[in-house]
């Protein structure tokens, strides 16, 4: 059942919070467009002094170059990042989800090449999941991958594929059986190399102008056996579980938090009555959020995999960001169109307002989570 133990942050993440406000007070050359969206600033150069810090794989054993740290550590350091509108999303996906895979099902020689590059923040990862006519029934995909005797022979499309046109790697999703009664068996997911291993990468334009995701297209491309990530087969439990990660952070409520912390910069000490309903309406939604979702990473600290909690985080979070910008607008007060105190915000709300359809897209769309949640709540 759904349930969200009351988690309190303990008392050293105070110190590390400190910790990332000094180390980001003195990162203003990263800082001069910052967004809290975490698909938007690629910034290798960034990413690399984080994992200098040791913020990234923080949570990973130190073998792997990893913080052995706990999961409400990586809670501060990632809450202050996108507050910050700090450029993560170069490291974002090998941090949050890719490295966790590879730790849980990868081989011993898998987590060994590939680890240690990410938390050095040098090593980035896209996801491999939706294709051209599968997205939300992810076990649709129709990739393949054909076992040679000197390799896995890849064909099919992959669409939506955040950053692949920057990233070194890709975990896909790909068939290695035909469909059965089961449709969720002969699944299995694979590493591709995305700079050496031939594939096709072509940038797809959004609607704020940016070209963050792509289309890969695979044409008889040639994988080496050892790329196979965990069971041949076992390819639909490996996704599913990385899907606790992938809803349950900061990142599904704070993706326009830029917009909120400009308007109430602006609106100054003494804000008038709209707009501080506006500031308290957001506020109480923005902290009730963080409630849940500081639950979840107490759960993941603790071994679980709390997925329908991630889901419900999500599902909420994604309504509240979506409609932040909207609510900011009608609180605006007269005159701030060309006020010069409410430039930043007008910057941000502009920003965020294009980015804002793919936040109930992106990641599971809204009445996906509501099918997981109502499965969680034993409804369907
Ligand atoms: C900005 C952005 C970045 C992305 N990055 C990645 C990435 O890096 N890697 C990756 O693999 N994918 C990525 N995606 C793809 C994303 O996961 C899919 O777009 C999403 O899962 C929806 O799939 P779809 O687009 O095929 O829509 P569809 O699945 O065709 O859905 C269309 C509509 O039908 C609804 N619907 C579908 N099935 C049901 C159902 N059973 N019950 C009720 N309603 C239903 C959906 O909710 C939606 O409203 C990204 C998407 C966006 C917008």
């Amino acid at each position: 059942m759904l349930r969200f133990d009351p988690t309190t942050l303990p008392a050293s993440s105070d110190s590390l919070r400190g910790e990332v406000r000094e180390f980001l007070a003195g990162q203003q050359q990263h800082l001069q467009n910052p967004n809290s969206d975490f698909t938007t600033g690629h910034d290798p150069d960034f990413s690399a002094k984080l994992g200098e810090q040791g913020w990234i794989g923080m949570t990973w054993p130190k073998q792997y170059g990893g913080g052995e740290r706990s999961f409400f550590d990586r809670y501060v350091v990632t809450e202050e990042l996108l507050a910050a509108g700090a450029p993560v999303s170069a490291h974002w996906i090998a941090d949050r989800q890719s490295g966790p895979l590879l730790l849980r099902f990868g081989s011993a020689e898998q987590k060994q090449r590939y680890l240690s590059g990410i938390t050095r923040g040098e090593s980035y990862f896209s996801i491999g999941m939706s294709e051209p006519d599968s997205g939300s029934d992810l076990a649709s995909v129709r990739t393949t991958a054909k076992r040679q005797t000197d390799g896995w022979l890849v064909n099919g499309t992959k669409l939506w594929s955040t950053d692949a046109h920057r990233n070194h790697f890709m975990v896909a999703l790909v068939r290695t059986e035909p469909v059965s009664e089961n449709r969720h068996a002969g699944l299995s997911q694979i590493l591709v190399d995305l700079r050496e291993d031939g594939v096709k990468v072509r940038p797809i334009r959004n609607i704020a102008g940016g070209e963050d995701f792509n289309e890969v297209v695979f044409s008889d491309v040639l994988l080496p056996l050892d790329r196979i990530v965990g069971e041949p087969g076992n390819g639909w439990q490996q996704v599913t579980s990385e899907l606790a990660y992938e809803r349950s952070g900061p990142e599904r409520f704070l993706s326009a938090f830029r917009v909120l912390f400009e308007f109430v910069r602006a609106a100054g000490a003494s804000p008038g009555a709209a707009q501080a309903a506006f500031i308290g309406r957001a506020t109480g939604h923005l902290l009730a959020l963080r409630r849940m979702s500081i639950s979840v990473a107490g759960m993941l600290e603790a071994g679980q995999s709390p997925e329908v909690e991630a889901a419900l985080v999500k599902a909420l979070g994604n309504d509240f960001e979506k409609l932040l910008p909207e609510m900011a607008r009608l609180a605006m007060p007269d005159g701030s169109m060309d006020d010069e105190s409410w430039r930043n915000f007008r910057q941000a709300f502009a920003q965020t307002l294009l980015l804002s359809p793919s936040f109930t897209i992106r990641g599971g769309t809204r009445e996906i989570l509501r099918g997981v949640i109502a499965r969680g709540l034993g409804l369907r």
